[in-house]
């Protein structure tokens, strides 16, 4: 892994180089098949992660690879492991993960529950100890392809805490990101889907394996004293002496407010890992609480439920933009927009994340560099 403490070396400056979509998935299935999983999880994973660069998160993408494999080589990830029901009554349904590989796993429970809320109207699903599940909205844009509103809080545990509370100088809790999905019947969802950190982790590690600063607002050092160095929230970034520092919530209380809810909903009420509880480990272990709830409940006519969101988010859109440039957008939009440009010109990777990618893959004996980089 990464031990260059300099924001500047030339490693780092290197200019991003761009990969086909398809030569990534390929890349991280033959990876996942490769480290022991099944050609079905390894699929789920690979599309999931290279999803997520197309939409824009490199944070939750294929530069997530390397740290799951490293899981692996410590052996606190392992490819047998799979889920167990605690609950299965609807409308609940809760599952022990049992720190399986989490894309596929929560994929799995997804599923299993989308036909409980479409028989009854509202599904509670509860995933727990799941290894780290991806990008939420991604759950999100799956519920609202089978019909149905989500919402979905997330802790982060097995890590050391990362995100202080409003006016602390120290970390307390995870990212613990939250994703809230609106079927748009024969339209594009409303998707909104976001850390409750002001930046998402994965997006100072991006800038830390680019050599960039963040910008001001976001990372606090050891002592509380505001940086822009992403380094001081990693824990090979800092020096024994230095400790870690913390990333800010955002909306001072109100983000902060919203990350001890997602810790207490997702895994506090039940047990599962908490950022409090676990040591530190080379892991992310992600519990989902999800409701999901049948549109059609609350308004059964379609074309009505259909009309009133379509006007609204006009309306919204419609808003005189500060700067015309850069228009009004509903959320989704952008992942939308990226997706678009990045599945026509490629996907951008760093060369420090692109090395990590490299070394996780030899491991396992597979060539990365043989899958095709530029588009
Ligand atoms: P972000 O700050 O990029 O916010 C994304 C959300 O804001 C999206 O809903 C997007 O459509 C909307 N948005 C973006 N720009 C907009 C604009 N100009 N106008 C209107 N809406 C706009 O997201 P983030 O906090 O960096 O999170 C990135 C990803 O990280 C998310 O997918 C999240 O689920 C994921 N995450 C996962 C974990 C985990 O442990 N699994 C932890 C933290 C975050």
């Amino acid at each position: 892994m990464h031990s260059d403490r300099s924001e500047t070396s030339p490693k780092l400056a290197m200019p991003d180089r761009l990969h086909r979509p398809e030569a990534l998935r390929a890349l991280v299935n033959a990876m996942v098949v490769a480290a022991g999983w099944t050609p079905e999880q390894a699929r789920e994973t690979a599309d999931h992660l290279v999803l997520a660069n197309l939409s824009g998160h490199d944070s939750h993408g294929v530069g997530m690879l390397p740290l799951y494999f490293q899981s692996l080589a410590d052996g606190n990830l392992k490819p047998g492991s799979g889920p167990t029901d605690r609950l299965n009554a609807a409308p609940f349904l809760i599952v022990d993960a049992n720190v399986a590989l989490g894309q596929p796993v929560a994929r799995n429970a997804l599923e299993r529950a989308i036909p409980m809320a479409k028989t009854g109207g509202v599904a509670i699903l509860n995933l727990l100890d799941a290894h780290h599940v991806g990008r939420i909205g991604h759950y999100a844009e799956l519920a609202a392809e089978a019909g149905l509103i989500s919402l979905f809080w997330v802790n982060v545990a097995g890590r050391p805490p990362i995100v202080a509370p409003h006016a602390a100088r120290e970390a307390r809790f995870g990212t613990n990101p939250h994703a809230i999905g609106i079927p748009l019947p024969g339209g594009d969802p409303v998707i909104l889907d976001f850390a409750t950190s002001r930046m998402a982790h994965g997006k100072a590690r991006v800038a830390f394996n680019r050599g960039v600063p963040v910008p001001e607002g976001y990372i606090i050092d050891s002592q509380g004293r505001p940086t822009t160095e992403p380094r001081h929230v990693f824990l090979h970034g800092v020096g024994a002496d230095e400790g870690l520092g913390a990333l800010l919530p955002f909306g001072d209380h109100k983000g902060a407010g919203l990350a001890l809810i997602a810790e207490l909903l997702s895994a506090g009420l039940m047990g599962a890992a908490r950022i409090d509880q676990k040591p530190a480990k080379s892991w992310i272990i992600n519990s989902l609480f999800g409701v999901l709830i049948d549109p059609a409940r609350l308004e059964p006519d379609e074309a009505l439920r259909k009309e009133r969101i379509e006007s609204y988010l006009a309306f919204v859109r419609a808003a005189k933009p500060q700067d015309a440039a850069s228009p009004v957008l509903t959320p989704g939009e952008k992942e939308r927009a990226t997706r678009l440009a990045r599945g026509r010109d490629g996907i951008p990777l760093d060369a420090e994340t692109w090395s990590q990618i490299v070394a996780a893959a030899k491991r396992h004996g597979v060539d990365a560099e043989s899958y095709g980089k530029d588009p």
